[in-house]
C-alpha cells in the first residue's frame, strides 16, 4: 500500500486538502481528528470530566469506534451511531484536545488507524501520523500557516454553516489547543524529521493540492 500523511495544526486546511488529494489520486482520505472527536462527544454526552484522566480511561472501555467509507465519506461511529453532525463545534474541539492528551484515548485509536493504512491506499491526517502512526509513510507531508489565516478560515467555516461565532475566541482556541497538541507527553504534534514542510498561509487550495500531488508522483 502507499500511504501518505499530513500533520499540522488547527485549522491549517489538512482536511480540505486532503480530500481533494485523495480525489485525485484515488486513495481512501482517512480523517484521524473525527475518531478523538467522536471520543470526546462521548465524554461531553455523559458528563465524563475532561480533566480527570481515570474517568476518561474507565470512559474509554465503554466506546466503539468504528469508521466506514460510503462514496469517499468517512463515516464515524460512536457505539453504532453516525456522529459526524455533532462533532464539528468549538467544544468538541476543544474537549477532544483535552483528552487527547491520556494514553488510553490515544491507544484506542492506533491500531484502528493502522489496520486502515495496510487495507488501503490512505492520505491519513492528523498530528501524529508521520511521526508515530505511520512513521513508514511513503510521502509526509507537514501542512502549517499563519494563526490569523488559520483563525479566519476557521471563522468562514462556521459563518458558512449559518453559525455565531467571535474570530478573537476562535483564534485564542487555536492558540490552546496548539500548544496542548504540541507539549503533550504522548505522541505530540511535530513536523516530522522526513517531513515536507507546506505553508498555506499565501497559496490557493489548487495550489496546495497541487503541490502534493507533484510530490506523491515523484514518489510513485
Ligand atoms: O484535526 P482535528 O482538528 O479534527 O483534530 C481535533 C483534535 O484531535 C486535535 O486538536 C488533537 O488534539 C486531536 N488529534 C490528535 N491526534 C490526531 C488527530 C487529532 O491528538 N492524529
Amino acid at each position: 500500500m502507499f500511504n501518505i500523511a499530513i500533520d499540522g495544526p488547527a485549522g491549517a486546511g489538512k482536511s480540505t486538502i486532503a480530500k481533494l488529494v485523495a480525489k485525485k489520486l484515488g486513495f481512501v482520505y482517512v480523517d484521524t481528528g473525527s475518531m478523538y472527536r467522536a471520543m470526546a462527544l462521548y465524554c461531553i454526552r455523559n458528563g465524563v470530566d475532561k480533566s480527570d484522566e481515570e474517568a476518561v480511561s474507565l470512559a474509554c472501555k465503554e466506546m466503539d469506534i468504528v469508521v466506514k467509507y460510503e462514496d469517499g465519506i468517512q463515516l464515524v461511529l460512536l457505539n453504532g451511531e453516525v456522529v459526524n453532525d455533532y462533532i464539528r463545534t468549538e467544544e468538541v474541539s476543544h474537549v477532544t484536545s483535552s483528552i487527547a492528551v491520556y494514553e488510553s484515548v490515544r491507544e484506542k485509536l492506533l491500531n484502528l488507524q493502522r489496520e486502515l493504512a495496510k487495507e488501503y491506499n490512505v492520505i491519513m491526517d492528523g498530528r501524529d501520523i508521520g511521526t508515530n502512526v505511520l512513521k513508514d509513510a511513503d510521502v509526509k507531508i507537514y501542512l502549517t500557516a499563519s494563526v490569523d489565516t488559520r483563525a479566519k478560515r476557521r471563522f468562514l467555516e462556521h459563518i458558512e454553516k449559518g453559525e455565531e461565532c467571535d474570530i478573537e475566541e476562535i483564534k485564542q482556541d487555536i492558540i490552546d489547543r496548539d500548544y496542548r497538541d504540541m507539549n503533550r507527553k504522548i505522541a505530540p504534534l511535530k513536523q516530522a524529521d522526513d517531513a515536507i514542510l507546506v505553508d498555506s498561509s499565501e497559496m490557493s487550495i489548487d495550489e496546495v493540492v497541487d503541490t502534493i500531488v507533484s510530490i506523491v508522483n515523484d514518489k510513485m
